[in-house]
């Protein structure tokens, strides 16, 4: 995977929908699109994408009763993009939580300016770009590969490592079983969930003073995991 952030287009026109996908052909961004309120949510519970563009009109709810669903679970960054030029739609929206608010039509050099302001006071995403990442007594070198606890080196297979990796650059945010065993082992699972609960157990075991009680990576039952920011 070398896409550095992930986003997700909320837009039901087509032809805005794939104005704003070039805006980010250049930028190492995976794109993810809904055209529609419950495409969105869904992509969202599944994928969660690293932050959102919303289109407040949509074909089956309103822009902002969405972002409010959103909110309910998830504090990703989400920058609206609205052809409402209204200053009470505007407030309503940040107000509701949005990061940001812009009004069509979008010009590209301030779409990216918005989305990298967005990302800069993101405290999960700009941990991403960091060359470790540090919780309590663990320390995660990316660059060696290394895991360490007060000063001591974690023995992690490869897979466990990754699995460690990938949670901590997401770190704050439930990653989905099927989206680590994907990303991991390349695979879909089919529901069957027993070898990431394997290498977890294991990773826990070297990781955690006490297992029942993790205080880095917190199982979401029936979702996924969430490494703790
Ligand atoms: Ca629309």
């Amino acid at each position: 995977m070398s896409f550095k952030y992930s986003l997700l287009i909320i837009e039901d026109e087509p032809v805005s929908r794939e104005l704003l996908k070039s805006v980010f052909a250049n930028y190492s961004f995976r794109i993810y699109t809904a055209s529609n309120g419950m495409n969105a949510l869904r992509i969202i519970k599944d994928y969660s994408p690293d932050m959102a563009l919303l289109d407040l009109g949509l074909p089956d709810i309103d822009g902002l009763r969405l972002l409010r669903k959103i909110r309910t679970f998830t504090d990703m960054p989400i920058i609206v993009v609205s052809a409402r030029t209204d200053e009470k739609d505007k407030v309503a929206a940040l107000d509701l939580g949005a990061d940001d608010y812009m009004t069509k039509p979008i010009g590209t050099a301030e779409l990216i300016a918005r989305v990298k302001n967005v990302i800069r006071h993101s405290a999960s995403l700009r941990s991403r770009s960091a060359d470790y990442f540090r919780k309590g007594d663990m320390i995660i070198d990316y660059k060696r590969q290394r895991v360490t606890i007060e000063g001591n080196d974690v023995r992690l297979t490869r897979n466990e490592y990754s699995i460690v990796e990938l949670l901590a650059k997401n770190a704050g945010k439930v990653i989905t079983y099927d989206y680590i065993i994907k990303s991991i082992w390349g695979t879909s699972t089919d529901g069957d969930n027993r070898i990431l609960r394997v290498n977890m157990t294991n990773i826990r075991k070297k990781i955690e003073k006490d297992t029942a009680n993790p205080e880095y990576i917190i199982t979401e039952t029936g979702r996924g995991y969430r490494m703790i920011l």
